[in-house]
């Protein structure tokens, strides 16, 4: 079965196709278009990126069925992105993908964003329940526990602001430029990890939340103190990738999960990786290219409904902006 996906929830339009046969899944293709306009406002502009979706969607499509090799009628089932993102944004990948799915005459399944970050990973390992899952990107960070295929329990989230809006901000602050993640990861390999004393946030709590605003007004002050954007990179990268372990090793003893899978851009941070690896823990990671927003991810979340047996979705359901994934 070739499962197309879709997300265009906010600024990046993506079409993935992936295969599932035998209960094994396989990425075919993963096309992504990132809208540059946006740049010059400092920020996504709702209104722009709707337009850029409807105009770049065809061709991303197109692109996505060239890498698999296949024409369109090959595809047996198609899932899109209905929540949460910006409601303009997402509707016009909603509302392709159920056309597609219409016209095709096959199965249409609405995917949760974070579903699919999380099942970006199942491109590297089979993702059975229970396992922990660490989000880490743009708007959240968020750590679910996922006891049973398709059942999301909160068991930790960011108090203030997501692990890579921190990322973004600091690096804007030491003049590194956007995105700020990339630009940061780069920098700190020239810089010292220790030149700045930041502590780790919220170190010594019983619970598994996480917060970056402190560590980001630290920063602020120690480059006004003179610290070198290197260092700055270097040292905060450090403290964020700490408080990100070392809480999730908390959350995985408590609950006792074996598997932890981490997803998200922030997810693509090679300190954050390598910290991971020493764990002891099975960590799961997204395979390249399928960190930050992409279509493929929502096609391996559409592979995983069908694998779990989830009837497909109607086609008068809406996008919806705010949508939080656990159910309890
Ligand atoms: P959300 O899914 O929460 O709505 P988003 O989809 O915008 O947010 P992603 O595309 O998953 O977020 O991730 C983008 C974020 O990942 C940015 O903040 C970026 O700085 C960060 N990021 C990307 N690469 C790296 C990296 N190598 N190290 C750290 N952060 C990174
Ligand atoms: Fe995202």
């Amino acid at each position: 079965l070739r499962i197309l996906g879709i997300d265009t929830s906010c600024d990046d339009t993506g079409v993935g196709i992936v295969e599932l046969a035998d209960g094994r899944v396989t990425v075919l293709a993963n096309r992504v278009w990132s809208q540059a306009v946006h740049a010059q406002y400092g920020g996504v502009m709702p209104e722009l990126a709707s337009r850029e979706h409807v105009e770049r969607i065809d061709q991303i499509m197109e692109g996505a069925l060239h890498e698999a090799g296949l024409s369109v009628t090959d595809i047996g089932a198609v899932a899109a992105t209905s929540g949460p993102g910006l409601v303009g944004a997402l509707l016009v990948g909603l509302m392709y993908g159920k056309g597609l799915a219409q016209a095709l005459n096959v199965p249409f399944h609405a995917a949760h964003h974070l579903e699919g970050h999380i099942f970006a990973a199942a491109s590297e390992a089979e993702l059975r329940a229970p396992f922990l899952a660490l989000v880490v990107s743009g708007g959240h960070t968020h750590l679910f526990d996922v006891p049973r295929d398709g059942e999301y329990v909160l068991v930790g989230a960011t108090r203030d602001d997501a692990a890579g809006e921190a990322f973004d901000k600091v690096a804007r602050l030491a003049g590194l430029g956007y995105p700020g993640g990339p630009a940061i990861s780069e920098a700190a390999t020239r810089g010292d990890p220790n030149a700045v004393p930041f502590k780790e946030p919220l170190k010594g709590q019983s619970g598994f939340d996480f917060s970056f605003s402190g560590l980001k007004t630290a920063a602020l002050l120690a480059h006004r103190a003179g610290a070198t954007a290197e260092n700055l990179a270097a040292s905060f990268q450090r403290a964020a990738v700490q408080t990100l372990v070392n809480t999730t090793v908390r959350a995985a003893t408590a609950t006792g999960r074996g598997t932890v899978v981490v997803s998200g851009g922030v997810a693509a941070n090679r300190a954050l990786r390598d910290a991971f690896a020493t764990t002891g823990l099975h960590v799961v990671f997204p395979g390249r290219g399928l960190n930050t927003d992409n279509g493929a991810m929502i096609a391996l979340a559409g592979a995983a409904a069908i694998q779990a047996g989830r009837s497909a979705s109607a086609l008068d359901g809406g996008a919806t902006a705010y949508a939080p994934l656990a159910n309890a």
